[in-house]
């Protein structure tokens, strides 16, 4: 989601938003920036000479959302349509849920499995512009697992008269408070087992929702209308916003979740690589660390614009 994004929802509060709202654009680039400092020098040198595409990349899952239909519901899953019981395998989801309920209620896991794949098999041949592209994609997904509102069918309080909550948890927050947000991670570690962990990810997201909502709710009760938003200016145009006030003791009250969150999301994307480059063999990435070639640029821009995934596909395989 961008500014404008987010400024037409408190504009628009009655509008309905778009269906799959993301993290801020500033926070999925400085995610997959942040996690690069994490990497071994085994694989630094590759990624830090890389690491405006990797940053820049961060978004470009989101802007494919307008190219392809099938983009928008790798950012999201509905937990609470799904239920406990949801098989982890595709295949297996793929029998109880009809297609057409998964691409509405959203399948993000499953297709970052399918990212896991593809990115290792990358590593493996070497492929320089489909590592970059992969490992920007993935650290969007694994952003986007860590929102509890994308985890919820009520992703923007559209459910419970709180329209545009999206926008004030993702982007109003980090806009605030982002210089003060511990950050440190330390270095990536092997995952074992990433795929239940990113489950364990997806759990704790939407175990978090009903403090989301509920706060914002009761902090909305406890603040006049008046002093819940307030106007700034933002390109010579005066528009409305949650004011400074409701967002400090909306990020007070949830225990700076957006913070911890934020650290969480750096720390995965991290592993995942790393995981992904131990599962490929360690290969040399030194050998990669040079600008790529035309052909290279052209493959790079496609992969921007379709992903990973045929175009036509209507699956993951
Ligand atoms: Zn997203």
């Amino acid at each position: 989601m961008n500014w404008l994004f987010f400024l037409l929802i408190l504009g628009f509060a009655n509008t309905e938003p778009y269906p799959s709202a993301t993290w801020g654009f500033h926070s999925h680039k400085m995610i997959n920036r942040l996690a690069v400092f994490t990497l071994p020098p085994t694989m630094v040198s590759f990624y830090k000479y890389h690491i405006h595409e990797i940053t820049q990349g961060a978004v470009r899952a989101d802007q494919r959302r307008y190219a392809i239909n099938e983009e928008a519901p790798r950012h999201y899953i509905d937990l609470d349509y799904y239920g406990p019981g949801v098989p982890e395998h595709w295949a297996e989801a793929q029998e109880l849920f009809p297609s057409d309920s998964m691409q509405a209620h959203g399948i993000l896991p499953w297709h970052l499995r399918f990212i896991k794949f593809k990115l290792t098999k990358a590593m493996v041949s070497q492929d320089a512009a489909a590592v970059i592209s992969l490992s920007a994609d993935a650290g969007h997904y694994i952003a986007d697992a860590h929102v509890p509102l994308h985890t919820t069918s009520n992703y923007n309080g559209q459910k419970s008269g709180q329209h545009g909550i999206h926008g004030f948890w993702e982007t109003r927050i980090p806009e605030l408070f982002w210089d003060s947000f511990d950050l440190w991670v330390g270095k990536a570690r092997y995952r074992n087992n990433y795929y239940c962990d990113l489950w364990d990810v997806l759990w704790s997201s939407y175990n978090g929702v009903d403090s989301v909502l509920k706060i914002e709710k009761r902090l909305s009760m406890a603040f006049p209308p008046d002093s819940k938003f307030g106007y700034e200016q933002r390109n010579k145009q005066v528009v409305k916003v949650y004011s400074r006030r409701f967002s400090r003791a909306y990020h007070r009250q949830l225990n700076r979740q957006v913070e911890h969150k934020v650290r969480a999301a750096i720390k995965f994307v991290g592993d995942f690589w790393y995981t992904c480059w131990i599962d490929a063999g360690q290969p040399n990435l030194h050998q990669l660390t040079k600008p790529l070639q035309a052909i290279e640029l052209d493959k790079m821009d496609e992969y921007w614009q379709y992903g990973h995934v045929s175009r036509d596909s209507t699956t993951l395989k």
